[in-house]
């Protein structure tokens, strides 16, 4: 049996702050568990379905088995709560994006995005009826918010309708880009309610008349994961059913705040994943008659790379600290979304260039780490976004328009 500290060097070898002591044993456990189905269920398919442009759902859910949301591991020392810690949370982000970024979006939709939206929107009954049954990852569920015509301004220019009619919420619009909407049992709509004008959220249940969700097709980013374009003709929701805790876009951006920041460890996960899977290769290939690796100019883009890891799992970390500790705070997401983002692009950049011609396929898994990260830089808000949240904190000077 190893040590706490064997299974984290083995796990995570570029994290050389050692920030994965600050891990609990059951946690490490449950990652090196997940490492296992990732090693044998994972990633020997990944190519192909991200060629194909389909999800992995057979051996994405064999995760579920592992208990990444629900193992009693997870929650040794914190009875009662419904959500492991979140150091542990940013590591997983860090299992599943250093693996492959469209297994660690459709998480993000699941056990981030529609997960935190049951627990801050739902009421005890809602949280009671949905949170454990996503947990155990038996409902699959997901986060419909922006739409055709409005990404970033959403919070203003979000225009499906919600109408009341008696207990009956009836619902008319789109919605873009959503991760597993045409797979998913229970559906948040975020919907401007035509009353009082304030955005709320419904809980649209697969096979709703009227709900529609396609495929966008062509991606050349993130092409593992389906995200929907939704339509919705006159679905209806019982107002049982209208999470209770949702009143206006302020309670939205409070998801937002945790949200921001599993994407900005999604980003740590591919720096990561990218820098790892770089590493190997300039070990193995031979150039002039010795590994690339004993070049001084590699060595350079190996060291700026390894950097780059240690620079996100820092943000990741200190973020993850502060909002176990009740301190969380949208700059703060946000300067970390962006910050890792940067380092993500800048790092699957380099790792392209050390493994050559080899890297434009798929053999290196550079080349998914290089296309998802165009992705990533976009959802949850863009860069732009991100800067300009981060710049009206610090100079009290909002420049979004
Ligand atoms: C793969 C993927 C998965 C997604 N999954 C989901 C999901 O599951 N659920 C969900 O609700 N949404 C999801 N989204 C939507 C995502 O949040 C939006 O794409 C994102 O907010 C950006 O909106 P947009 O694409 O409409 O870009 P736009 O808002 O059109 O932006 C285009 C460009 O203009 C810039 N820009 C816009 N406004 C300003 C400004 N004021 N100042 C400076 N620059 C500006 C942007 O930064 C960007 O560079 C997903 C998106 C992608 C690509």
């Amino acid at each position: 049996m190893s040590t706490k500290a064997e299974m984290i060097k083995e796990l995570y070898p570029e994290d050389l702050f050692n920030y994965a002591e600050l891990l609990s044993d059951g946690e490490v456990e449950v990652l090196a568990a997940a490492r296992k189905v990732i090693e044998a269920e994972i990633k020997p398919v990944i190519n192909e379905y991200w060629e194909k442009a389909d999800f992995p759902f057979e051996a994405f859910y064999k995760l579920a088995e592992v208990g990444i949301m629900n193992s009693p591991k997870l929650y040794v020392g914190r009875e009662g709560e419904r959500k492991p810690s979140e150091i542990y949370t940013a590591f997983l982000y860090l299992e599943l994006a250093r693996a492959d970024a469209s297994i660690a979006t459709f998480y993000t939709v699941h056990g981030g995005l529609g997960y935190n939206t049951i627990l801050l929107g739902g009421n005890e009954r809602q949280i009671e009826e949905f949170a454990p049954k996503i947990a155990s990852f038996e409902w699959q569920t997901c986060f419909g918010l922006t739409e055709p015509d409005s990404g970033s301004d959403i919070a203003g220019g979000l225009s499906t309708t919600a109408e009341r009619k008696g207990d009956t919420w009836v619902l008319n619009g789109a919605k873009r880009w959503i991760g597993g909407s045409d797979t998913a049992d229970i559906i948040p709509i975020f919907a401007r309610d035509v009353e009082d004008n304030k955005v709320k959220c419904f809980i649209v249940r697969k096979g709703a008349p009227g709900y529609h969700a396609e495929p966008i097709p062509h991606k050349a980013s993130l092409r593992a994961i389906r995200n929907g374009h939704i339509t919705l003709e006159n679905v209806e929701v019982p107002e049982a059913d209208r999470l209770e805790n949702i009143n206006g876009f302020a309670d939205v951006a409070r998801i937002l705040v945790y949200t921001r920041a599993d994407v900005a460890h999604i980003a740590m996960g591919i720096t990561n994943g990218a820098f790892v899977a770089a590493l190997d290769y300039t070990k193995q290939r031979e150039q002039f008659g010795r590994p690339i690796a004993k070049f001084q100019l590699v060595q350079e883009k190996l060291a700026r790379m390894q950097a780059n890891a240690v620079a996100t799992l820092g943000y990741s970390v200190r973020v993850a600290q502060l909002q176990e500790e009740g301190r969380e705070a949208m700059t703060n997401s946000s300067l970390a979304k962006m910050h890792n983002s940067l380092r993500m692009r800048e790092t699957v950049a380099l790792a392209r260039e050390v493994v050559g011609g080899n890297g434009i396929t798929l053999e290196t898994d550079v080349a998914r780490f290089f296309a998802d990260a165009e992705a990533i830089y976009t959802y949850e808000g863009t860069h732009e976004v991100n800067a300009l949240i981060v710049g009206r904190d610090i100079t009290g000077l909002g420049a979004f328009v």
